[in-house]
């Protein structure tokens, strides 16, 4: 009798993306009209070119692949190194920052390593989430059974919920009680905010003082504008020792088709054995990866390196600018017909005030019925989402000047 693991029987049914693309598909059954009209402004996924520099990389790889004498079969499961020097080298050094390539880990995407990286954690950590929050850190708590039962309101008992809102700029508080991992994503999907210097000083502070670990999702840093707003966990000391960071291609090079993302583990960083014995993460997450995982695509990861080079950094730039400008449209628009509007200024995604106390859904209804535009309701974040809705900057040009009218007309 094959047994099942029936923590993933937790798991709510009524999956975000899942319920909207199931009243889109109800809408454009009924609406041929309206189906033709429609312009999504839902899911968080890029839409413009792959930048010219990866593919004309990707594109040599290709045919290095095709002569016996440049083949390469598996490469380093920790990614190539020359990826990984140009990681160190730009995104920390440059900065002046301290991670060495060999604290750098090549995978195939931040949403895996968010999920697997609770592989090296024991069980009875005290789990902190925001709330509302990328949903993908609270699933896969419930599938490895660190949570209980969801409650009526969606909420895992055993998980710890900081909740996020316009008083505390949606980073939240730090808390009375003691927390033994805390994800913080910043900028935020899907508030859009970003945590200030002084913010994450305070949460380097509390997690060295009790021995936690920050698991810090730095996916959307390309699109920080203020220069005060740090890009990385490590810009603040102290981080070292209590931090992994994850990143993502996905969102500044459009690779979410492609796949290439990191995860940085400093060889500083210690996690502790129930007596009390301290141990580095680093060769835990090592050997996790080594044996699960094979390296991601030599090709993939050229073309990541791409990204690097001048013409890419320039590429990623139009892009970024691209994305930025349709956030500030969007912005505007919103604040014109009197929502409450935040983020959309260091992130591509602007969180707004639904009116007149429609819940999220309901102004997912109305923003479908009546502007034929797909928006994401701000409760599939978490119940502190209730009352939001998240439009994502993630569109042409075109659509996202006809949203503004549309959200004009509304
Ligand atoms: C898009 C996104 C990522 C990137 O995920 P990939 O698997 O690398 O595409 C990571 N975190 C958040 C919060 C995101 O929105």
């Amino acid at each position: 009798m094959a047994l099942i693991n029936e923590n993933f029987l937790k798991l709510k049914a009524g999956y975000l993306f899942p319920e909207i693309a199931r009243r889109v598909k109800a809408f454009t059954e009924a609406n041929p009209e309206g189906a033709a009209r429609l312009i999504r402004c839902g899911i968080g996924d890029v839409t413009e070119a792959l930048p010219e520099a990866v593919r004309y990389a990707m594109h040599e790889a290709v045919d290095e692949m095709g002569d016996r004498g440049t083949f390469k079969g598996y490469g380093p499961e920790q990614g190539y190194d020359f990826l990984r020097n140009a990681i160190a080298d730009n995104d920390f050094k440059a900065r002046g920052l301290e991670v060495s390539a060999d604290e750098i880990f090549i995978s195939d995407g931040s949403k895996c390593d968010t999920g697997n990286i609770l592989d090296i954690f024991g069980a009875g950590n005290k789990i902190a989430i925001t709330d509302p929050v990328y949903p993908v850190y609270v699933d896969t708590n419930v599938m490895i059974g660190n949570t209980g039962e969801a409650d009526e309101n969606g909420a895992y008992a055993g998980l710890t919920y900081l909740k996020c809102s316009p008083e505390n700029g949606f980073v939240p508080d730090i808390p009375e009680e003691k927390v033994d991992l805390i994800y913080l994503c910043y900028p935020n999907n899907p508030t859009g905010a970003v945590a200030t210097r002084e913010q994450l000083t305070a949460w380097v502070a509390y997690a060295r003082k009790h021995g936690s670990i920050l698991l810090y999702d730095a996916a959307y840093e390309a699109f920080i504008q203020d220069e005060s707003i740090p890009r990385s966990i490590y810009e603040i000391e102290g981080a070292r020792e209590c931090a992994i960071e994850f990143r993502s291609f996905s969102k500044n090079g459009g690779f979410t088709g492609v796949r290439c993302a990191f995860i940085v583990i400093p060889k500083t960083l210690l996690g502790y054995q129930k007596d009390g014995t301290a141990y580095p993460i680093h060769p835990l997450w090592s050997r996790r990866h080594s044996t699960k995982f094979n390296g991601a695509s030599y090709i993939v990861q050229k073309g990541a390196e791409a990204l690097y080079s001048d013409e890419g950094k320039s590429q990623i730039k139009a892009l970024i600018e691209h994305y930025m400008g349709n956030a500030a449209l969007l912005v505007e628009a919103v604040k014109a017909i009197g929502l409450p509007v935040f983020g959309g200024v260091n992130a591509p995604y602007v969180w707004v005030g639904t009116p007149n106390g429609l819940t999220s859904w309901q102004m997912f209804d109305k923003m479908l019925n009546e502007a034929n535009v797909v928006i994401t309701p701000g409760s599939g974040f978490g119940s502190a989402g209730e009352g939001y809705f998240r439009i994502s900057a993630f569109n042409s040009r075109a659509n996202v000047e006809e949203v503004c009218r549309r959200l004009a007309a509304l």
